[in-house]
């Protein structure tokens, strides 16, 4: 048998990926050294697609053309220009066109979304989140609760791991659902963990849910462009993602929200409005009587800020010209499970790996510790910093590295494991 640990054997599988090219759209940092960086940080913050920046400059032309009237001029013009996200939007997630929209940024939108569908009565008035949740997601979810006169300590479940388990199991999820569901207003837990890189049953948990009355949302964060989804047909209620993870759209970038089709002729159903919500054909008359258009848009307020969106067009059709989500699917398992079976069979004794092994349980990213007597995460990340590699640190003790299948290679993984062994063996 080859030996997978070899620059020769990385290579090799690198020459038969079939989307290899897809990496020369996208501009990768460079080191003091000239040498290309190993990123293995696209669950924090992606690369940036050539793309994006050509359609960036693009909207600049246009402005500086066009001023006012490129709102509706132009190829792309600025009025409708959400809607050429649409379709991108709506493929990674499985949705149908008009259940997905960008607006926001992800935190906000959860607000929005729980403002229409976390409606606490006196009997039910729980949401259900984990304890490890996002501090933002966390944030919000508390301030809600407070929004409405209820009180966190009663109103908020908090989903832990069983001692000494570090990710949630599934069955548990569900038991907590069956314990609280007939007190619960909502559910909302992530796609994919921000911190350990397991991937939830989105599908199992939002049957659960609606079977004992709730309201089931998802924040997508980490799983937006690293795992397809299925919202519309798993009958999820809402979901929110930011786009500057695996979405390349640069820092602090438009987010994507997900609202079923079901809801969108509810007349009932409460919502913060704002201009852009109302119904396009007769928006500019100015006529100050909401009509909601009967679609996600009818959750937007503002008119979004286009070279955002441009940046989102440009990592979107980027995905596409990869093959979109499915064939980066395949890509991501190939890629992560290289870096496992290095990481087993190289570093077995010295590191953990948190993210759950089976192949529905986890995306992009793997979560590690170091059990090193002496030495703690954070210096062993320092080191392999210092050498090229750019992933992130989670405090306490937690390493991500993400290999992104747009733009990683095998031999990135290569390279970061041998790097990773360097720093280990020299705080030994
Ligand atoms: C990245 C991330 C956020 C960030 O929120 P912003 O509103 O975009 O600043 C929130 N929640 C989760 C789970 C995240 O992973």
């Amino acid at each position: 048998m080859s030996n997978l640990f070899s620059l020769e054997y990385a290579q090799q599988l690198d020459a038969q990926d079939p989307i290899k090219h897809i990496r020369q759209s996208f501009t990768i940092p460079k080191q003091s050294n000239g040498n290309e960086e190993i990123y293995l940080c696209g669950n924090s913050l992606g690369l940036q697609p050539k793309l994006a920046a050509q359609y960036v400059n693009d909207e600049l032309s246009q402005w500086a053309k066009l001023g006012v009237k490129g709102h509706f001029s132009g190829d792309y013009p600025w009025m409708p220009y959400h809607e050429f996200l649409s379709e991108g939007f709506a493929e990674l997630v499985g949705a149908k066109t008009k259940e997905v929209v960008s607006m926001n940024t992800l935190t906000a939108n959860l607000h929005f979304m729980m403002v229409s569908f976390y409606r606490p009565t006196q009997t039910r008035h729980k949401i259900i989140i984990e304890d490890h949740a996002f501090p933002s997601d966390h944030y919000a979810v508390e301030s809600q609760i407070k929004y409405h006169g209820f009180n966190p300590e009663q109103s908020m479940i908090l989903l832990k791991p069983r001692e000494g388990e570090e990710t949630l199991r599934d069955e548990d999820i569900l038991k907590a659902i069956e314990e609280h569901g007939d007190t619960t207003a909502l559910i909302m837990l992530p796609g994919v963990q921000y911190y350990t890189g397991q991937v939830l049953d989105m599908e199992s948990i939002t049957k659960a849910g609606h079977d004992k009355g709730c309201k089931v949302g998802f924040d997508l964060a980490h799983a937006t462009g690293n795992i397809p989804m299925k919202l519309h047909e798993w009958n999820v209620d809402f979901a929110a993602w930011c786009t500057y993870k695996y979405l390349n759209s640069g820092p602090g970038s438009v987010a994507g929200c997900f609202v079923h089709e079901r809801h969108h002729t509810d007349k009932d159903l409460p919502r913060f409005a704002g201009w852009w919500g109302h119904d396009k054909d007769s928006r500019f008359k100015m006529e100050n009587q909401f009509v909601p258009m009967e679609s996600a848009e009818a959750w937007q307020l503002s008119n979004p800020p286009i070279l955002s969106l441009a940046a989102i067009r440009g990592s979107l059709d980027t995905i596409k010209n990869a093959g979109g989500i499915h064939k980066l699917r395949e890509k991501s398992l190939a890629l992560t499970n290289y870096l496992r079976q290095l990481l087993e069979q190289e570093l077995k004794d010295d590191i953990n790996i948190l993210t759950p092994k089976e192949d529905k349980s986890s995306g992009a990213q793997l979560s590690l510790t170091v059990n090193l007597q002496g030495a703690d995460g954070k210096q062993i990340f320092d080191a392999i910093e210092a050498d090229g590699v750019t992933c992130d640190f989670r405090h306490p003790n937690v390493i991500r590295v993400a290999p992104v299948p747009q733009y990683n290679s095998f031999e990135d993984c290569f390279h970061f494991v041998t790097i990773l062994q360097n720093a280990i063996e020299g705080a030994k």
